[in-house]
């Protein structure tokens, strides 16, 4: 009798994360950044925030937008020849969660690393410094 009441815990938890949170009928701010597009031959990744100077494609310019005539400043193919690989380095999660959390969720991945592994090796460090006190 007790075992069931367990299962039936977490097959509720479980709805709660799908039902309960209707952030996860919203997108991200993955989807909602311009997406980068790669292309398939050679690599090429084009970075709307960048942009395509040497096709006169100002920053800022979506991939969508981009002319049908361009091509890629590498090896030339057409645009059918690249496929989205999702958007840059911007923070995970969704806009209205950025606030929340002491800022920490307005940071990129990459500031999350520093802050993660800095954090603990300056909790390494002042655990080693204890051994300095004897
Ligand atoms: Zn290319």
């Amino acid at each position: 009798m007790r075992k069931r009441v367990v299962i039936m815990d977490q097959d509720q938890s479980e709805q709660t994360v799908e039902t309960l949170n209707p952030a996860a009928q919203e997108q991200t701010l993955a989807d909602l950044a311009p997406a980068r597009y790669e292309c398939a031959p050679c690599g090429y990744v084009y970075e709307p925030d960048q942009g395509d100077s040497s096709a006169d494609i100002p920053p800022g310019t979506a991939f969508e937008d981009l002319p049908i005539s361009w091509r890629c400043p590498v090896c030339g193919v057409g645009k059918s020849q690249f496929q989205n690989i999702g958007a840059g380095n911007v923070p995970s999660g969704f806009q209205e969660n950025l606030n929340y959390g002491l800022g920490v969720n307005t940071l990129t991945p990459n500031q999350k690393n520093l802050l993660i592994f800095g954090g603990l090796a300056l909790a390494v460090l002042f655990f080693l410094s204890l051994y300095g006190l004897n």
